[in-house]
């Protein structure tokens, strides 16, 4: 197996592109193809200051690394989650990482700063815990991102996590859903931006090029994504790009160029379930449509059954 670049020997094949190719040129790879996504949605500029959400995994890593390579200012922003050990060991890797490369990370966590952790949480208020857990994410990001100055939130969902939620939203034709799923959300109402810039690289590329970069990733899954339905839609994916090379990435990128437009929002501006008019929640501050935004509304219902050291309850408080 030799690499299609230099004939050396290759480390890999990417069948997608019908070629195998050596450390060097699968590391180029993974960068450029970033760079290019980088470029076609016109995700960042020179100088911009980025936020990268790290969850300590691979996708998340890979593309902190990779902007860092190609010569952005990136800091990163990791959100305790409260999910047992697998929180804590993937603390433990986003902080590895930031140490070895001497970038900012700057942490945050559920339970401390808000009075819930997402398995408490989401039970509390009703709600499956990916539900709280990506609500409580986007919201604490898009703070962080605006109280730092950050000109965009950069998140490390890949192209086997971007066709898998597209798959889910054509079989149920989420049209609504369907209007936002875009590799960059642009500056409005007081979000910030948020860009996707691995959506060209599958699961196994970031796997890859972070065993081959000598990043100590975390393995495990969250144990909440039991039962998620993206995971049978990926394994079903992964089926058809066995038998057919290239499915994945042309059942994505013929969306975007082809279809995407067709379902443009007249006024979304967040994958949140906060939609316009907007004005500021009356508690944090937050841009949303009610009085109260979404992640404090479940804060409140979190906190306030949510048992607390000593053996007290904690009162219905909200912080900022
Ligand atoms: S699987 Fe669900 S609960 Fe776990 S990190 Fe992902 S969104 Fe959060
Ligand atoms: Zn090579
Ligand atoms: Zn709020």
């Amino acid at each position: 197996m030799k690499c299609q670049v230099c004939r050396g020997p290759a480390v890999i094949d990417v069948r997608r592109h019908n070629a195998n190719f050596c450390q060097e040129h699968f590391l180029r790879l993974c960068r450029d193809q970033t760079a290019k996504t980088i470029k076609q949605f016109s995700m960042l500029s020179d100088g911009d200051r980025v936020l990268v959400a790290v969850s300590g995994g691979k996708d998340s890593l890979a593309v902190w690394d990779i902007l860092t390579e190609l010569g952005y200012d990136a800091d990163g922003f990791y959100l305790g989650l409260g999910i047992g050990e697998y929180s804590d060991t993937s603390l433990d890797h986003a902080r590895r990482f930031a140490e070895s490369r001497g970038l900012a990370l700057h942490t945050e966590d559920l339970l401390r700063d808000h009075g819930f952790d997402v398995p408490n949480g989401s039970r509390a208020a009703k709600r499956t815990p990916c539900s709280a857990c990506g609500l409580s994410k986007r919201h604490r990001f898009d703070e962080a991102a605006r109280r730092g100055g950050f000109d965009a939130v950069v998140t490390g969902h890949n192209l086997d996590d971007e066709a898998a939620v597209l798959m889910g939203n054509v079989l149920h034709w989420q049209t609504d859903y369907l209007s936002r799923q875009l590799p960059i959300l642009p500056e409005r109402h007081g979000f910030p931006r948020k860009v996707k810039p691995l959506v060209r690289l599958t699961e196994r590329d970031t796997a890859a090029y972070c065993l081959l970069r000598g990043i100590d990733y975390l393995v495990d899954e969250c144990p909440m994504a039991v039962g998620n339905k993206h995971l049978s839609y990926k394994a079903a994916l992964n089926d058809i790009e066995y038998d057919s090379p290239g499915a994945k990435h042309a059942f994505y990128f013929r969306f975007l160029d082809q279809a995407a437009h067709r379902f443009a929002p007249s006024d979304a501006i967040d994958e949140s379930e906060d939609v316009a008019p907007v004005s500021p929640c009356s508690n944090c501050g937050a841009p949303c449509s009610n009085e109260v935004c979404a992640f404090c509304s479940l804060t409140m219902r979190a906190t306030e059954a949510v048992p607390i050291e000593m053996g007290a309850t904690r009162r219905r408080k909200v912080s900022r």
